[in-house]
């Protein structure tokens, strides 16, 4: 919810009857379903006749949506690497309410990965590899934590290809039996220069190439959900630019630390990796 669309709900207070004819199209958000583990989305319902209520998990600014009249929900990315139990976020509106939820154990798959020749620099980069990383980093670290209030095409994201999941999301991986962080996105398999669609409506943080990443885009969603896609061949969207959901945005690739084409798509909630799936309905 943003200020613009509240904007947008109150000019059309008077056309209430087009609002009781079409609440799902009007009011619609991200359908997302509860799923409280970690790399999952915690959906926590409240109540409010705020306009513009915000909450925080470790005074992270959290996804809020507007449901229904006082009806609002607040979506909760849950970190990889969270330790299970009880949590809780903050909500304010013209107080603030604490909300507590509980996070449970989910066994992720594992998966070793042999780079060899040329690759070997992904798993051991040499200083001057290492001199760029630094560089790269705070790049991408804030362009993760970017919140805006840009407005966000209602309902479910669509998938940015077509081609087969090769790598699910959550894999604890290893490289050359090291163990690496685990597979924060979904990986799609695709022949070099396979299409790759936006799969909501969103404005391109980032377009550029970096040593892990290769050639990559991060488009924000709004509130803090932004979208990743890594290893591109070509990006064909500019740094600032709007992007309607099914546009294109660039083609599959093999560029940065990857072992063939495919795309790596990742999604990032309150600064927190989760599993694309859930924002799709699945
Ligand atoms: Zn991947």
């Amino acid at each position: 919810m943003t200020v613009k669309f509240i904007l947008r709900l109150k000019k059309l207070k008077k056309l209430s009857f087009l609002l009781l004819l079409l609440p799902s199209i009007v009011l619609a958000s991200i359908p997302v379903k509860n799923t409280p583990i970690p790399g999952g989305i915690v959906v926590i319902d409240f109540k409010t006749n705020d306009t513009a209520p915000t909450a925080f998990y470790n005074n992270i600014p959290l996804y809020v949506q507007h449901i229904k009249d006082q009806h609002w929900q607040v979506l909760v990315g849950i970190p990889l690497m969270e330790k299970f139990g009880k949590k809780s976020i903050e909500v304010h509106d013209a107080s603030t309410r604490s909300f507590d939820f509980d996070v449970t154990e989910h066994n992720y798959t594992e998966q070793y990965i042999t780079l060899k020749g040329k690759n070997k620099k992904y798993v051991n980069p040499n200083l001057a590899h290492m001199d760029r990383i630094k560089k790269e980093r705070p790049i991408l670290s804030s362009a993760r934590k970017v919140f805006s209030n840009i407005a966000l095409s209602d309902g479910f994201f669509i998938r940015p290809v077509n081609g087969v999941t090769t790598s699910p999301f959550g894999l604890k991986r290893f490289y050359n039996k090291q163990p690496r962080r685990p597979h924060t996105g979904l990986d799609y398999a695709g022949d070099t220069g396979t299409p790759i669609k936006a799969p909501a409506d969103g404005k391109v943080i980032l377009s550029g190439k970096y040593f892990f990443n290769g050639n990559a885009v991060f488009l924000d969603h709004g509130q803090g959900l932004i979208s990743v896609y890594i290893h591109m061949n070509e990006r064909l969207v500019k740094q600032g630019q709007h992007i309607k959901q099914g546009d294109l945005i660039g083609t599959i690739g093999q560029t940065g630390r990857a072992t063939g084409p495919h795309l790596h798509w990742g999604i990032y909630l309150n600064q927190t990796v989760i599993n694309p799936n859930l924002l799709m309905g699945k």
